[in-house]
């Protein structure tokens, strides 16, 4: 059976580093016989270009017949005085939305080489692997009512609500259950169940369907203990779980424990583990057009694709083995460039990762 990939490089340095990320894929796909098809479509400013709209239909339909996407980056200065509705941005948030993307993986490693690249000290942070598993389509982001309202003693009052019903819990502890089974098998579920009623529910359901998932260890944290303990001992953690605006502020500060932007990989999923991945940093318009964009996150997002979405492990695994053995023999873009390291280009680290994979680290 072929499985179909949208490939949306977007804007700035989204064609570069996509460029190398399918160089990597194309050669496993060609080497262990993964059956993979790929097409390319437009988002974000390059459609806008095209078609007066940063998600037009086509590109729409393209993704929704795939199985999984591939994105690069949207956005830069020239679309910035454009009208909020068509920004590039626009048309990431329209196409989580369209493809009902609710579970958000972001990991957050820390290759041992790099460990210098953290603001943390080294024996904090060095080998660290944590991944955070966010709700991204519920919560208080998106609860009603909302708004700003005058009181009738003309005071104005802002308000939003926080609710989450049973099944979008289910659906996402599910997911965040399946993670943790993939990786070292423990779960941590992030919540203020002292004092908000919604987040109580949360706990609750997390230990009904933890009853599923007997070979996970699942435990709770609040979540003001949780952001004290990324910074105190973040290497405690293999998966933890959160709400969608918990987990915007913990997966923020769990990324940059490992200081090094260019590096970080996300997976958004559905109910049917079909996927969107793309690197967590943006198009970068400053460096876009020069070649030396670190493509390793896009290369990273690939080998979560092959063991999120297609049960690739083994093809996961090569690749992040390539990467780590490319960072090994010194290779670095200038984003992670230290003294005495070997300074290279956007396309020379993509064939440092095909390198490595061709002799078979
Ligand atoms: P950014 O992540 O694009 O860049 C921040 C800094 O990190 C810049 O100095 C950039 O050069 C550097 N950087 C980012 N990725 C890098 C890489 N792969 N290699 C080397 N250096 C890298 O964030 P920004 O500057 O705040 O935003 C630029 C544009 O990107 C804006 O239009 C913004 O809206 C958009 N954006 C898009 C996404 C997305 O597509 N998912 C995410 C964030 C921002």
């Amino acid at each position: 059976m072929t499985k179909k990939i949208a490939i949306l490089p977007g804007d700035g340095i989204g064609p570069e580093i996509v460029a190398e990320a399918l160089r990597v894929l194309t050669f496993l796909n060609a080497d262990m016989n993964l059956g993979l098809e790929f097409e390319q479509g437009l988002i974000g400013g390059a459609a806008y270009d095209e078609y007066g709209t940063p998600l037009p239909q086509v590109t729409l339909d393209l993704c929704q017949a795939a199985d999984a996407v591939l994105l690069g980056a949207v956005g830069g200065p020239k679309w910035e005085p454009l009208d909020h509705a068509v920004r590039p941005e626009r048309g990431l948030l329209g196409i989580r939305a369209e493809l009902k993307l609710f579970s958000n993986l972001r990991p957050a490693i820390l290759y041992p080489q790099l460990a210098d690249a953290s603001s943390l000290k080294s024996e904090i942070v060095s080998g660290l692997d944590l991944m955070i598993v966010r709700e991204l389509t519920g919560g208080i982001y998106f609860g009603q009512p909302r708004g700003v309202r005058t009181l009738e003693n003309g005071e104005k009052q802002g308000y939003n609500t926080l609710v989450y019903s049973e099944s979008e819990i289910r659906r996402i502890a599910h997911s965040a259950f399946q993670i943790a089974q993939k990786r070292n098998k423990r779960l941590c579920s992030v919540d203020k169940a002292n004092v908000l009623e919604c987040t109580e529910l949360w706990r609750e359901v997390m230990n009904e369907v933890a009853t599923q998932y007997p070979d996970v260890t699942l435990s709770h944290m609040y979540v003001d203990n949780a952001s004290m303990q990324l910074v105190r001992a973040p290497k405690q953690f293999d998966v933890m779980v959160t709400t969608n605006m918990f987990g915007d502020i913990l997966s923020d500060t769990a990324a940059m424990l490992t200081g090094s932007i260019g590096m970080l990989p996300s997976a958004s999923l559905d109910e049917s583990g079909k996927g969107m991945y793309e690197p967590i940093h943006g198009s970068a318009p400053d460096i876009a057009g020069q070649g030396v964009a670190n493509p390793l996150a896009t290369i990273l997002s690939v080998a979560m694709m092959l063991r999120y979405t297609f049960a690739e492990a083994t093809a996961a695994d090569r690749i992040e083995a390539a990467v780590n053995a490319a960072l090994d023999a010194g290779v670095r873009t200038a984003d992670i460039f230290a003294e005495g390291n070997n300074k290279v280009s956007t396309s020379e680290m993509g064939d440092a990762v095909i390198n490595a994979l061709k002799v078979g680290v």
